[in-house]
């Protein structure tokens, strides 16, 4: 039997894998649902390539889900929308934009308030680990950066013309230069325009599969398995022992000592859910016997992300997606280096801490059937406002840009049905399994779930509140803590 059986190989999970097999005594099984490569350098160029983002309607290594980004209200439909997660090893780290910024100091303030003042996630206790996990080629050798860690971070030092026109666009509209997004709280202006850190090196995009696990998938006490679909979590009693899984025609069941769940906000949630441990009057309405009640998915995370799309006729060299953003304490703006259409560049104009969540259920048992996921963006009349104001704020610096003019400009009054025919998700799902205490959370400050043993989550979706930057760095940071007290 092996010591942990890690159920999925995305973002956290490849890094979790990689740290607790350190042990030669400690047996670590992987199953990922996605394709695995023994070596970074098999993976197809699609992956690699830091300026593709592979999930287009060809990409084979996607999780696709139907969302309702926002509900119907008295004058207007429901916003649908598509939500994707990367199925492959390293998941979304694999398919993603390559923005590798950590979360801010009031980010942890308000983490470690939603346990109760808890010392683990205080931004004292979460920099040392940001800082080991990075090489930060740019700023590593200057305080409160890493130098030498596994993931390379690196700003563009040549940006593209649209990114350039975007940031003295800001500047001339009067915002500050902030050169290192990753600057310790104080040492420098945290709000304004600057180069996105990102996870890339030499234009090949480094996600924690090729940064942790494959280079060390020779060891004797790892075993990592592709292609295997965990469909439940057996239990015994109130203690988690083993997994149902899928591998094309087959299936099983693997026993282990301990089971953590790696398999990212949507999969963790729908597999907690699946096993029995859920609100009870959900799980008894699909017929699911309750092995313990718990929060599990009422109430996620994720960015609202409104798109200001425009003309501007200037060469788009192949690129990141996003070099350059405009910060302003719960607003992004991003001015995306790809095309959306044929001749229409974007400007997304995030909302970071939205107060409106999300809620994720099951439609059925089916472990083949997809969550039914619904956003609730634009529910709460101060997300409404926040938005109308940064889409005001965006059309300003693009009105600064020579040359560029705005495909559906937004009216002047920045009416809501504006808001909701321009709206989509960042992708930043988070939330669903959150950290509280035993009566409101899923699992613990440790990760462990609440209620029973054997079991803990280790992915985005244990993040109890919203996170004011991409959350990418703040998963593979969340594995490693982790993985130091998996290992203790
Ligand atoms: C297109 C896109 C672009 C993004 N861009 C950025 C960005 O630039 N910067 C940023 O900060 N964030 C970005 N994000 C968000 C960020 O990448 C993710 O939030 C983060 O990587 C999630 O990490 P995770 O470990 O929680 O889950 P994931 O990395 O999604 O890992 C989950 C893994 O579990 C596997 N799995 C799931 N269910 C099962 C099962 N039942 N059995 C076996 N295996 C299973 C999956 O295949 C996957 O490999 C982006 C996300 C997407 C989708």
């Amino acid at each position: 039997m092996v010591d942990t059986l890690i159920v999925g190989g995305g973002t956290a999970g490849c890094v979790l894998a990689a740290r607790l097999s350190e042990a030669p005594g400690h047996t670590v099984r992987l199953l990922e649902a996605g394709p695995v490569w023994s070596a970074a350098a098999e993976m197809p160029a699609a992956l690699r390539d830091a300026t593709r983002l592979p999930i287009g309607p060809e990409s084979r290594w996607l999780w696709r889900y139907p969302a309702t980004l926002a509900a119907s209200s008295d004058d207007d439909s429901a916003v649908e929308g598509n939500l994707v997660r990367g199925r492959v090893i390293g998941g979304s780290s694999m398919v993603n934009g390559s923005y590798f910024v950590r979360a801010t100091a009031a980010d942890f303030a308000a983490w470690s308030a939603a346990l109760g003042g808890s010392p683990d996630w205080a931004f004292d206790a979460v920099l040392p680990v940001y800082r080991e996990l990075e090489d930060d080629r740019d700023y590593g050798d200057q305080p409160g950066h890493g130098r030498g860690g596994p993931i390379p971070v690196r700003r563009t030092a040549d940006p593209a013309p649209v990114s350039r026109a975007f940031a003295a666009a800001a500047r001339a509209a009067g915002f500050a230069e902030v050169p290192d997004l990753n600057a310790l709280p104080g040492a420098g202006p945290t709000e304004g325009v600057g180069p996105v850190p990102c996870n890339v090196d030499d234009g090949v995009r480094v996600g924690t599969a090729s940064a942790y696990l494959l280079p060390v998938l020779a060891r004797r006490n790892l075993s990592v398995q592709g292609g295997v679909l965990v469909s439940r979590i057996r239990f015994q009693g109130d203690r988690a022992v083993g997994v149902d899984y899928r591998r094309g025609e087959s299936s099983g069941t693997i026993w282990a000592d301990r089971i953590v769940l790696c398999a990212g906000a949507v999969e963790s949630a729908a597999l907690l859910l699946r096993s029995g441990i859920g609100p009870p009057d959900e799980l008894a309405a699909l017929g699911i016997p309750v092995v313990r009640p718990a929060p599990v998915g009422v109430r996620f995370d994720d960015h609202p992300e409104i798109g200001l799309e425009y003309l501007l006729d200037v060469p788009t060299p192949a690129a990141v997606p996003l070099e350059y953003v405009l910060t302003l304490d719960d607003i992004e703006i991003r001015p995306y280096t790809v095309r959306f259409a044929a001749d229409r560049h974007r400007l997304g104009v995030a909302l970071m801490r939205p107060e409106s969540a999300g809620v994720l259920r099951l439609r059925g048992a089916d472990p083949l059937g997809p969550p039914r996921i619904e956003h609730r963006f634009l529910a709460d009349a101060a997300d409404r406002a926040r938005l109308r104001e940064a889409v005001a704020l965006a059309a300003d610096v693009l009105h600064r840009i020579p040359g560029a003019y705005p495909c559906h400009p937004p009216p002047e009054s920045g009416h809501d049905a504006w808001l909701r025919a321009n709206l989509a998700t960042s992708q930043h799902l988070s939330g669903t399994c959150r950290m509280g205490a035993a009566e409101d959370g899923v699992v613990d400050a440790r990760c462990a779930v609440h209620g029973v043993s054997g079991l803990s989550v280790v992915d985005l979706s244990v993040v109890p509140v919203p996170l004011s930057r991409g959350p990418q760095a703040t998963a593979v940071m969340l594995a490693e803590r982790a993985a130091g007290w998996l290992t203790s």
